[in-house]
């Protein structure tokens, strides 16, 4: 982490902005007392329930550091929202339950489900080569068998969850995740995605790259033109249009299953 956040957050704190951290815990322990008065919303990646599954996908020891790390965020909850995130992937994909309970027992407000990325190079993920192979992540063609039990009989043992969306998703979303698994596998096509992100927001790297969304090409950079003439080009009103109409490609195997009601998210973030 950059030694100079604790004053980026503070700069987007004066002018009033709503900042979420999407973290994976690490430094949380170490720097939290750094960042705590300015942060709105902290969504947590775990990998899994216990130190086994989860040190065994991060490839270090850093379960009970995270876990040590939420300890200190999760008494403040009452101001801030706290989630966790677990990417499902092949070492994970029986334990979904007990991350649940894990979340519930750690004091997370709520928990939301992601199917892990083999396509893109978002987040920097070609940039340092320790990306783990396709094979090792992946389900393969009975796995996703199970993993399709596994999540029905979820659904129906925990409604109460879904009902007070400590769950995030909705049960069609969780099946989203089974279906985008059986496409890779080669079983069925991939599922129709209504994702509206690049309508309900932007993406700006820390170069000035302003990008439709994490996993799509930028469109212009902010060093070179204004936000607000770059949000209103004519590519970028086609792109939007084009994904509105699931014309574009990288959508149709994206992870991504965010569908933002449009209304919810001018009264909620601006
Ligand atoms: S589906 Fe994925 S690639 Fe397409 S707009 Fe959404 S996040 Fe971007």
């Amino acid at each position: 982490m950059r030694k100079d956040f604790p004053q980026i957050c503070r700069a987007f704190h004066e002018y009033g902005v709503q900042q979420t951290l999407l973290t994976n815990g690490l430094l949380l322990g170490k720097r939290y007392a750094e960042i705590e008065n300015f942060i709105d919303e902290y969504i947590i990646s775990l990998d899994g329930p216990t130190a086994a599954v989860h040190d065994s996908i991060r490839g270090v020891q850093c379960f009970e550091q995270i876990l040590n790390g939420i300890r200190k965020v999760v008494p403040r909850s009452r101001e801030n929202r706290v989630l966790a995130r677990y990417v499902i992937q092949r070492r994970n994909y029986r334990h979904v339950e007990q991350m649940i309970d894990l979340a519930k027992s750690t004091g997370f407000q709520q928990v939301s489900f992601l199917a892990v990325d083999v396509e893109s190079d978002a987040f920097g993920k070609n940039r340092n080569g320790s990306t783990a192979g396709d094979d090792s992540v992946l389900l393969t063609a009975s796995e996703v068998g199970e993993f399709r039990s596994i999540m029905n009989s979820l659904i129906s043992s925990r409604r109460a969850d879904f009902e007070s969306r400590f769950i995030a998703q909705s049960p069609g979303q969780l099946l989203h995740i089974v279906e985008y698994f059986e496409a890779r596998a080669g079983i069925t096509s991939f599922p129709v995605n209504h994702c509206n992100a690049p309508s309900m927001s932007a993406v700006i790297t820390s170069t000035g790259d302003v990008k439709p969304c994490f996993f799509l090409p930028a469109f212009g950079n902010i060093r070179d033109t204004p936000l607000e003439k770059l949000l209103n080009l004519d590519s970028i009103r086609q792109t939007r249009r084009n994904v509105r109409s699931n014309k574009v490609d990288r959508c149709k195997t994206c992870v991504c299953t965010l569908r933002v009601d449009p209304l919810k998210a001018m009264l909620n973030r601006f």
